[in-house]
């Protein structure tokens, strides 16, 4: 039975032995590597030792072999603490303090095995006596075997305490690892609790490479779950958002940090167990009223984007419910900010083609519905090719700007100001009749021609023509601003520097053919 205990024992340091040198190599892609080979090279030289001292027929090979176990017993418990660390989230490098401090009894037990003769406190007897080769154990050897002890329950330690942070995935390597760790103890407490004067064996070697096998499996395969030692609760404290469990009653169960400064924002001094109702401000919880989610403004101005979740029913019984509220003032003002962008020009600020072409559809519905006057008028400035071929384009984009600011401030608030593209603009003038519109726009035109534009290349002056429409029964959008440009093709036919305005009820009425267009001087 002994044999076969010290065959497999052969094995166990074959083994062990060959798989350090394997991780050894592997340790630049794991972190466990290291300290797993260091692992299997104590318990290698351990079960190596044991097989030999066991086996060997001559008392000084035996006796020397015996305490040749110590650097591997020493090796495999600091390898074991090195490993538990690592895969409970410690820095994968020990600290020099740590390396120091580790080392001190590895040195103390150099020099008390090299002294043993002297003192006997690490074997009290070992030796041939009745035939029989015999160890009893000194003080020494039971304050090295505590020692051992403390350092593998520290190793536990940390694994219980990487359980407590740990996510689910984690938690079961690490009571992997726990649980594969007390195999070898277990062996080693029944190897020496032997009676004294009988028959040395020792399991302790041959089951730490179930540990070993264990743990390798680990290194090997469950990397993914290494280093993340964080629970949910980790995960709840770290998160901006505000994150309130109820129960199905809708009293608080669990709040985050960002829950409770918001709750507790109305001065409320605890808030769990009270219903989330009283606590949450009245806002939030009026604008909640019977929806799951959305998005309010506070009276301080922020935006708070508000959900619930239902937890699933429980044979017909509510579980409670998780709200979630987001702070999205920033994200708000960026998606007010491009919205506004989509519908404005660049260069002047007015609003663009897009926005004007809705805006029109929409004012053209309401004037037949209501049945109210509307009408538009589209400006264009005179022969500004001109001014960008003697100035520079630089000085046409400020007469450009010049001239939506000057029209933006003579428009109305209800009107619409836009720039349809090049030196071209148009203004959309609800409840205003065509007489109206032209008088308006003939006050444009007035001020604008008498008006100095400055430049960076000096004072400059520019006229605008003008052409008015009226939206008449059963017109289209598209209808109502052809008809406008056809009138500005007559001012600019008629001369330029004019508002034009074709008769109304015109409505089919002949586009000015592109002859007359390009004759105009
Ligand atoms: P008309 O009196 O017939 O309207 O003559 P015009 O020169 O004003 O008209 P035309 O359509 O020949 O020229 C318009 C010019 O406007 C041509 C184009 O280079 C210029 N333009 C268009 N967009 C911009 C712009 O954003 N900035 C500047 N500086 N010029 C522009
Ligand atoms: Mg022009
Ligand atoms: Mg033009």
């Amino acid at each position: 039975m002994t044999h076969t205990i010290e065959l497999i024992s052969i094995a166990t340091a074959v083994i062990a032995l060959g798989t350090g040198l394997v991780q050894l190599r592997r340790r630049k892609e794991s972190d466990l590597a290291a300290p797993l080979a260091m692992v299997m090279f104590g318990g290698g030289i351990w079960a190596a030792t044991h097989s030999v001292a066991v086996l060997a027929d001559v008392e000084v090979v035996k006796v020397v072999a015996t305490y040749l176990r110590f650097p591997g017993v020493v090796a495999l418990v600091v390898a074991g603490l090195w490993y538990c660390a690592v895969l409970a989230g410690q820095r994968a490098v020990p600290t020099r303090r740590v390396v120091g401090l580790l080392s001190i009894q590895p040195a103390l037990m150099v020099v008390a095995v090299l002294t043993d003769g002297l003192h006997r406190q690490i074997f009290s007897r070992i030796g041939y006596a009745d035939g029989m080769f015999v160890i009893d154990y000194g003080i020494g050897f039971w304050v090295h075997t505590a020692y051992s002890y403390s350092i593998l329950a520290l190793g536990l330690l940390l694994l219980v305490r990487g359980l407590w942070y740990s996510v689910a995935g984690h938690r079961k390597v690490l009571v992997l690892a726990l649980l594969s760790m007390l195999v070898p103890i277990f062996g080693n407490a029944i190897s020496i609790s032997r009676p004294e004067g009988t028959e040395a064996f020792d399991l302790t070697p041959v089951l730490f490479l179930v540990t070993a096998g264990f743990w390798s499996w680990i290194e090997r395969y469950r990397t993914e779950y290494r280093s993340v030692p964080v629970s949910t609760n980790d995960v709840l404290t770290a998160l901006g958002d505000a994150v309130t469990v109820l129960d199905a009653r809708g009293r608080i169960l669990q709040v985050n940090p960002a829950a409770l400064a918001l709750l507790t924002r109305s001065g409320a001094p605890r808030v769990i167990g009270l219903p989330w109702q009283d606590v949450v401000p009245h806002d939030i919880a009026r604008a909640l009223d019977g929806v799951d989610r959305r998005t309010v403004t506070t009276p301080t101005g922020e935006v708070l984007d508000i959900r619930i979740t239902r937890l699933a029913v429980d044979s017909g019984r509510s579980r409670g419910s998780v709200v979630v509220i987001r702070d999205v003032t920033e994200l708000e003002q960026l998606r007010a900010e491009l919205a506004e962008l989509a519908i404005r020009d660049a260069l002047t600020g007015l609003y663009n083609r897009r926005h004007l072409e809705a805006g029109l559809r929409r004012a053209v519905d309401e004037a037949a519905d209501a049945g109210e006057p509307l009408a538009v008028v589209l400006l264009d400035i005179d022969r500004f090719k001109l001014v960008n071929d003697t100035y520079g384009h630089a000085v046409g984009d400020e007469v450009l700007i010049d001239v939506a600011h000057g029209l933006q401030r003579a428009v109305r608030p209800q009107d619409v100001v836009a720039r349809l593209g090049g030196e071209e603009f148009v203004v959309l003038l609800p409840r205003t009749s065509a007489e109206m519109a032209r008088n308006r726009a003939e006050r444009w035109r007035t001020t604008c021609a008498t008006r100095q534009v400055r430049t960076q290349a000096g004072e400059l002056q520019v006229t605008v023509s003008a052409g008015v429409a009226e939206l008449w029964p059963g017109a289209t959008a598209a209808e109502l601003l052809d008809h406008a440009d056809r009138a500005l093709y007559a001012a600019k036919a008629g001369g330029r520097n004019r508002v034009e305005m074709p008769e109304q009820s015109v409505a089919g009425a002949q586009a000015p053919d592109a002859g007359s267009v390009a004759q105009v001087p």
